[in-house]
């Protein structure tokens, strides 16, 4: 009963990992070839031995039996192995070896007894010599199946060297003997070194599984440091690996197909944020992130690079007018309000394309033309689609060489002009100072172009404190009652240094601070709101007035308006201009007058030239008025004469 059971426990499949069970077929299938090949060898030089003494179906039919079919198990070993076996083949080919090797095993060492008889005393001790080294070669190679030796043993060993101890001669007694004590010490041997067998495979699947785990791991961490954690976009490390690699494929001439990067960057973005809250913010920044993918071309990357600023790449383009077409319908996708809890809010975008090898070599240069693009089109054409053109590159030249300029001149290059801002019937309440740069190289170059230009290249330190000195001693000569209105850039009220520098001239510049009016822009204040907000607080906590400068161009809205540490606005020429054309601006004025009274704001307009246009303002209810209808800016040597003017003007009233 203990036997069969023992017996049946080997045959069955031992519940072992199919990683172990593959280990063991493989390390079979190297072997068994192998083994086949020694017992073929044996079989045929027992039965050479035997030619002339058995009949031959013992002594030919039968070995050639038993060779064939060694020959193509090992054959379809060899095959099954190239072939990567699934794990029920697996399972199927392990059964089929154990089988075989107990069946084999019984009916060779059956075939080499019966031979036992036919031979004289050297051949049987051949043939003892066969079975055991036989044995000993199928044990030790089809050593991976643990149960293999022991049943051998059971069913070969025992019965041969039973066999021989019937025999009459002391040599075989000796031989059995020898034959069990020796195969059965081996069978000790064979077990131990089995279980280091199996724990070596364990520790290959051990070390498997955690190579697999960290894999996964590395996929997950890489899919976080590539993902915009807000929009589940990718995000700016992800776009400029995609952006280098395409690039350096099409240097490796991988890639040939043209491909176009763009920048994208929302118009009202930040007053949303300042208004309803980052909630809401995130919000409209996941819903953005949406709307585009669903509107851009399948397969474009589409990235979020931080704050309100996104990028794509497209990898196919066709003409420009297409390429245009496809980032304008992805913009309109923008168009429709944004609806939450909170109040639906409308935004636009601008976008700036490149493409590419057109414009550039480098992911770095080509992603800077397209951000030149979009920052052009910001600036003269809001929520447009852009691609880097000739114009861009000329721009780009032109802002060089001024750059190159700025920096080779001093700060006396530059100087003021004054332009009188006045009261409805042309008295001057003060000036604006007006910063000029005439250049021997490069003739006049206005104001906003070289103000931009010194931000960018870090000289407008340079122009903004010394020009204030001048502005201040300039304004020390004109009555008490004349304010002096100067104007700051972002980088200005955003740079703690010329704060500083300019508190400091405040303080020594011998006029009240009550006289002085600082004029800053409504997109300076957007760059940095906290900081901008800050340095105006600074400014009139000094006793300096602040005016909001270009009111209207920007995102303003009444909300917004209240929370700026602001005295005035000054109404951008702009509405001025469509005052006698449009009904809508008439409205606006009337409306902007208004909110200005009620928020206890002085409204300012700028670019008065007509006569219909100031009796439309002034029946508005505007506080001041700058213009060429009064005065064009005028040198400091003009003032006095203007001043004079003035003066007579008011006599003969
Ligand atoms: P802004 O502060 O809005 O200045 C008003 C601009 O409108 C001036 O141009 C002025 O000459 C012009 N203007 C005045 N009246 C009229 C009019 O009736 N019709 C028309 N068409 N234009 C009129 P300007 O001097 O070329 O200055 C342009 C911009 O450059 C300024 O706009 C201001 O943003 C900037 N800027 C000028 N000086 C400085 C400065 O010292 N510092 C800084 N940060 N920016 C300055
Ligand atoms: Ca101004
Ligand atoms: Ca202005």
């Amino acid at each position: 009963m203990l036997i069969p059971s023992v017996i049946r426990q080997f045959f069955l499949p031992r519940y072992d990992s199919t990683e172990f069970r593959r280990a063991q077929y493989f390390e079979l299938s190297r072997q068994i070839p192998l083994m086949y090949a020694i017992v073929i060898v044996n079989m045929i030089m027992l039965a050479l031995t035997y030619v002339d003494k058995a009949p031959a179906v013992l002594s030919i039919w039968t070995p050639a039996f038993f060779v064939t079919v060694c020959l193509v198990r090992a054959i379809r070993m060899v095959i099954g192995r190239a072939q990567a076996p699934s794990d029920a083949v697996i399972e199927k080919a392990l059964r089929t070896v154990v089988v075989l090797a107990c069946t084999m095993g019984i009916a060779v060492s059956v075939w080499s007894l019966l031979l036992f008889s036919y031979g004289d005393t050297y051949t049987k001790v051949q043939n003892t010599f066969f079975t055991g080294i036989t044995i000993i070669a199928v044990m030790t190679c089809l050593r991976p199946l643990r149960q293999v030796a022991p049943i051998l043993f059971l069913l070969v060993v025992l019965p041969t060297a039973a066999f021989l101890a019937l025999q009459d001669h002391t040599v075989f007694h000796a031989i059995a003997i020898n034959m069990v004590l020796a195969i059965g010490g081996m069978i000790v041997v064979m077990q131990r070194s089995h279980s280091d067998f199996r724990q070596r495979i364990e520790k290959e699947v051990e070390l498997d599984r955690q190579r697999k785990q960290l894999q996964s791991l590395n996929a997950e961490v890489s899919l976080l440091a590539n993902q915009d954690s807000l929009t589940g976009l990718a995000n700016r490390r992800c776009f400029f690996d995609h952006l280098e690699r395409r690039i350096a494929d099409h240097h490796a001439g991988r890639a040939r197909q043209p491909f176009a990067v763009g920048v994208l960057d929302l118009d009202g973005f930040k007053p949303v944020n300042d208004i309803f809250g980052h909630g809401v913010g995130d919000q409209l920044l996941r819903e953005v992130g949406e709307r585009l993918t669903a509107n851009l071309p399948e397969g474009t990357l589409l990235a979020r690079l931080g704050g309100d600023e996104f990028a794509l790449i497209l990898w196919e383009i066709g003409k420009e007018d297409d390429l245009k077409a496809i980032c304008t319908h992805a913009l309109e996708a923008l168009e429709p309000p944004f609806v939450f809890q909170e109040g639906s809010v409308t935004i636009s975008a601008t976008c700036g394309i490149a493409c590419f090898p057109g414009v550039a070599t480098s992911g770095e240069e080509l992603f800077e033309k397209a951000d030149f693009a979009l920052y052009y089109s910001k600036e003269y054409e809001k929520g447009a689609v852009a691609i880097f053109s000739d114009l861009h590159e000329a721009e780009i030249k032109k802002t060089a060489a001024v750059a190159q300029r700025l920096r080779a001149v001093d700060e006396d290059a530059f100087h003021l002009a004054y332009q009188p801002i006045v009261d409805r019937n042309g008295y001057a309440l003060g000036f604006e100072a007006l910063a000029r740069w005439h250049d021997p190289v490069l003739g006049d170059v206005r104001p906003d172009v070289f103000i931009r230009v010194a931000e960018q290249a870090g000289i407008i330190g340079k122009v903004t404190v010394p020009l204030f000195r001048s502005a201040l001693r300039a304004a020390r000569t004109w009555p008490d009652n004349l304010r002096l209105s100067f104007n700051l850039s972002a980088f200005d009220v955003c740079s703690q240094s010329t704060m500083e520098a300019i508190l400091r001239e405040i303080e020594v510049g011998g006029i009240p601070p009550t006289r002085l009016m600082f004029e800053i822009t409504e997109s300076a204040i957007m760059q940095d709101f906290s900081r901008a907000v800050e340095a105006l607080a600074r400014l009139r906590a000094k006793g300096a007035a602040v005016a909001l400068d270009d009111f209207g161009t920007g995102y303003s809205s009444l909300s917004y308006l209240r929370r700026l540490p602001i005295d005035r606005i000054k109404v951008d020429q702009s509405f001025i201009q469509d005052l006698e054309k449009e009904a809508s601006a008439r409205d606006m004025m009337r409306t902007i007058s208004a909110m200005c009274q009620s928020l206890g704001l002085q409204c300012i307009v700028e670019g008065v030239e007509t006569h219909a246009q100031l009796q439309f303002l002034s029946a508005a209810g505007c506080d001041g008025y700058q213009g060429y209808l009064f005065a064009r800016p005028m040198p400091l040597t003009a003032i006095s004469r203007y001043l004079a003017d003035q003066e007579r003007l008011r006599e003969r009233a």
